[in-house]
């Protein structure tokens, strides 16, 4: 048997692979309680068991309740095929093609049901099958072979995510030394690291922010092949890192999780002109500014804007394109919507943005250039444009960050509290202490 369950193991006879064996820890040894799941949960489950399929709460449910957190949501795994699932919710929905997955919907509530996965152990001649597909790098294409629960655990990514519980006895199930792991907080891959990464790089992606959101080590042998396989990010979809990006940074721990992916060279396939404008000496202290933020808004309970935080994660890269074009001759206002196209551009190569945030990011840094110029009734125009608060919270961050004096913020502080009268003399101020300067230009660069 256990020879057996080792032939599951991805990569194994590569390196002396980990001795696994199933151990049951009952329900007066564990505080994994009912009580803790959430009643969609409970139903799903519940459900699946009544119509005479396995199914068992796995992943994040099961590891933050061990840690005595709060899940982020409920994910189970069953027997019962895509289709099956589907049938006996009516408020589910088959997804996904690359795993085949069923979403059960209640309210803003997603319980995410996915198919015991098998390793089909033949899996060498995969080319001809059109369940299971890897690419020529040893990228997972497809993967919709089924298989038995032990066979789902050792395909799950880390071993503190490969353990479940059975509502049925209560007991957690515990394949790949999970248990043990989360005592000793380790990210540990299942099986031979570097094949793992190669079938999914993402896998790479997770064990930092794994690491960095449950304050685990990841375990030298989980952590060394890291900085080399890095770039097989690039092969990722740029949608899926995109939703990749905003994990990482939105769970609370975007600084930690920031430095992590710089010290793995994870950074440079997600953000590479950001990446490259620090490595040539551009600050990225208004990133972590931005990230301290956004950490402390989690922290609060408060929501996290997509579009906020690319606009700062790309920042280095637009400040250093922008003052390029303006030393070649290119006035202040066209740079800035020329750099704006091109640093949107490339990086909608790595990690796609969606219309619905790249429109608002690009009107964050547009208004930076319109936050100084408050004569006439442009202070007004400006207060009113509905990214008018974002841009403003930006500016703080830039002259938080040393980039710029600071005293605009402040005046816009003022302003915003300012009743109308008032308001009116703030701008007559600004305009006869800092009449507007006639636009120099410079002399255009010879061109080489
Ligand atoms: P979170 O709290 O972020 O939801 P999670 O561990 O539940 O953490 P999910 O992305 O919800 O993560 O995935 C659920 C489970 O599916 C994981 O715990 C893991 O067992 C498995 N899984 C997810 N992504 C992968 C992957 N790329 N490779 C292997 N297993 C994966
Ligand atoms: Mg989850």
């Amino acid at each position: 048997m256990l020879k057996k369950l080792l032939s599951y193991i991805p990569g194994n006879g590569k390196k002396k692979p980990r001795q696994f064996e199933r151990r049951d820890i009952p329900r007066d040894q564990h505080n994994v309680s009912r009580t803790l799941l959430s009643d969609p949960a409970k139903k799903v489950l519940g459900r699946l068991n009544n119509a005479g399929y396995e199914a068992y709460l796995v992943g994040g449910g099961v590891r933050d309740v061990l840690l005595g957190g709060k899940p982020k949501d409920f994910d189970i795994a069953t027997n019962a095929t895509p289709e099956e699932v589907h049938e006996l919710f009516r408020n589910s929905r088959l997804i996904g093609r690359r795993f085949r997955i069923v979403h059960v919907l209640f309210g803003r509530e997603v319980i995410e049901v996915t198919t015991f996965r098998g390793n089909a152990a033949d899996s060498d001649n995969d080319e001809e099958d059109d369940d299971r597909r890897t690419s020529e790098h040893g990228l997972l294409l497809r993967d919709n072979v089924y298989g038995s629960l032990e066979e789902d655990a050792l395909r799950r990514d880390f071993t503190v995510n490969a353990l479940y519980y059975c509502i049925r006895d209560f007991t957690v199930i515990d394949f790949a030394n999970g248990l043990e792991d989360l005592r000793n907080r380790q990210i540990r891959l299942i099986g031979d690291p570097e094949t793992r990464y190669r079938e999914d790089p993402v896998r790479m992606l997770r064990a930092v922010r794994f690491a960095a959101r449950l304050g685990f080590t990841i375990e030298p042998e989980t952590e060394a092949p890291i900085r080399e396989l890095a770039p097989l990010l690039t092969h990722i979809p740029p949608a899926r890192l995109f939703d990749e990006v905003l994990k990482l940074f939105s769970a609370g721990y975007g600084e930690v999780t920031y430095d992590l992916l710089r010290e793995y060279n994870l950074l440079a396939p997600l953000f590479p002109e950001t990446v490259r404008a620090i490595n040539q000496g551009e600050p990225d202290l208004l990133i972590r500014k931005a990230l301290q933020n956004t950490d402390k808004r989690v922290a609060q309970g408060k929501s996290v804007s997509p579009h906020f935080m690319f606009a700062a994660m790309l920042w280095p890269a637009l400040q250093a394109e922008w003052r390029r074009r303006q030393d070649n001759g290119e006035p202040v206002q066209p740079a800035l919507h020329q750099s704006i196209a091109r640093v949107i551009g490339r990086q909608v190569q790595a990690t796609a943005i969606p219309k619905r945030f790249s429109a608002p990011m690009k009107e964050i840094w547009e208004l930076q250039m319109r936050l100084p110029r408050r004569q006439g009734k442009r202070a007004f125009v400006t207060l009113a444009h509905p990214r008018f608060r974002a841009a403003y919270d930006f500016l703080l961050l830039r002259e938080e960050s040393g980039e710029i004096e600071s005293g605009l913020g402040q005046w816009w502080t003022d302003f915003q509290n300012a009743e109308e009268r008032e308001q009116t003399r703030m701008i007559s101020a600004v305009g006869s202490n800092a009449p507007r300067k006639k636009r120099r230009r410079k002399k255009p660069a010879s061109k080489d």
